[in-house]
């Protein structure tokens, strides 16, 4: 394979990369994101011979999967008139990266636009022991979480499976992952060795698109990622829950941020329509949920609003029965934030009386400040008409 490691790099570089820009709206219609029936019925209508459906489905997904080849060209075991065919009718076209930084601690943050001209940002996270993506699953949100970055951004849309699963391969062309076939390597010693749809976005607003692009992810004759290490982390939407289980089968993760309604409703508004007690009825009847796969309970800790001992031990009696583990993510800082990260020692702290009751308690380090990469800090550039302050604390009831 020809990957390379990240090199971790003194300060904050950017560079613009001009990749080619295929995706003509009404043009030829794009395969990346199909699900493999839909493949199959796509080569179907553009005429390819039923009796070679089945055959020249695995064979195209196995290029743009598998290999990571863009140009119908290059598929060198399609029969050149058939290369042809497939040129005239279809793109394989991945989002189109229009910045790259590169933070003083390895991760890469990228600016994607997609169709519309709109931009996502997708983060990489290089650890020793695995390299996590994070992935948006929107353009913006559509809920307002009082300390997050991208619930300020005001334009909205879903991306598509295409533009989700687009985005892992952009990261592989970037870490020039592609291997040779047959030589795949193994989940652990791969650069992108894990997903967390964490970026941008409600994935649970967006479901459809997110199970078909983590089932791509997941196609075993492609780009082959275990579905253990797929995460999914949702503010809340109860009635969406369960299917994350059924339908796409990877880790789930909860923001859950606070313990008491009161609280949770202005830190995650959607509290309000499903409280804490209905978020862990659903949690309970997880389907997945085991000592061995449990819920990830994310907890951002806030000075003074949500950090006290009083909180951890709340928090330890209301998850009881869960088969759970405690994120917690100081708060990550963002211009004109209605918060503050609690001090380490309070963090440590509370993550010790979880601990103490036996739970996992860690603290995430905080990756990619210095590009604003961070949880919570995503938000388009582009995007510039942010709520205020004063907006956002009446939306939410507070200050
Ligand atoms: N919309 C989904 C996933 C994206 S956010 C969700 O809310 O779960 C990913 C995680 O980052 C969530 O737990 C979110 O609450 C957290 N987060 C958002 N803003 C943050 C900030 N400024 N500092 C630290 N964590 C933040
Ligand atoms: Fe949306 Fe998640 Fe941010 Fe809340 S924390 S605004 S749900 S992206």
């Amino acid at each position: 394979m020809s990957a390379s490691a990240p090199t971790p790099q003194a300060p904050i570089t950017q560079d613009v990369l001009t990749l080619p820009r295929k995706l003509a709206e009404g043009g030829p219609r794009n395969l990346v994101g199909l699900t493999r029936p839909e493949l199959a019925e796509a080569l179907r209508a553009a005429g390819t011979p039923e009796k070679q459906v089945k055959m020249r489905t695995n064979q195209v997904w196995a290029w743009i999967y598998e290999r990571g080849v863009r140009d119908f060209a290059d598929m060198t075991n399609l029969a050149k008139p058939y290369r042809a065919l497939l040129a005239e009718h279809f793109t394989v076209s991945v989002p189109e990266v229009v910045s790259r930084h590169v933070s003083s601690d390895g991760t890469r943050k990228y600016l994607v636009r997609i169709a519309g001209g709109h931009e996502v940002e997708v983060v990489y996270i290089p650890e020793e022991d695995r390299g996590t993506l994070c992935v948006s699953s929107q353009v913006g949100c559509t809920l307002t979480c009082s300390f997050c970055h991208t619930g300020t951004q005001k334009l909205v849309r879903n991306l598509t499976a295409g533009e989700i699963v687009g985005q892992i391969m952009v990261a592989r062309d970037d870490l020039g992952e592609w291997p040779e076939p047959g030589r795949n390597p193994k989940n652990e010693t791969r650069l992108l060795s894990n997903i967390v749809l964490m970026g941008m976005g409600e994935p649970l607003y967006n479901f459809e698109a997110v199970r078909d692009a983590m089932k791509i992810a997941m196609d075993p004759e492609g780009i082959s990622l275990s579905r253990r290490r797929i995460t999914l982390s949702t503010s809340g939407v109860v009635p969406e829950i369960a299917r994350t289980a059924e339908e796409i089968g990877c880790m789930l993760a909860v923001s859950f941020h606070a313990t008491t309604d009161e609280t949770r409703d202005k830190l995650v508004p959607i509290n309000k329509r499903w409280n804490i007690a209905e978020l862990l009825d659903a949690l309970r009847a997880y389907p997945k949920a085991s000592n061995s796969e449990r819920i990830t309970f994310e907890y951002v800790m806030l000075k003074g609003v949500n950090d006290s001992d009083e909180d951890a031990r709340r928090l330890i009696k209301l998850i009881e029965g869960i088969p759970a583990k405690i994120n917690l993510i100081p708060f990550n800082e963002w211009p004109g934030a209605p918060y503050e990260r609690s001090s380490n020692n309070r963090i440590r702290a509370f993550a010790d009386i979880i601990y103490k009751a036996g739970y996992a308690s860690p603290i995430r380090t905080p990756r990619g400040e210095d590009i604003m990469a961070a949880c919570g800090q995503l938000k388009s550039a582009t995007e510039r008409a942010r709520k205020s302050r004063a907006q956002i604390a009446a939306e939410t009831g507070l200050g």
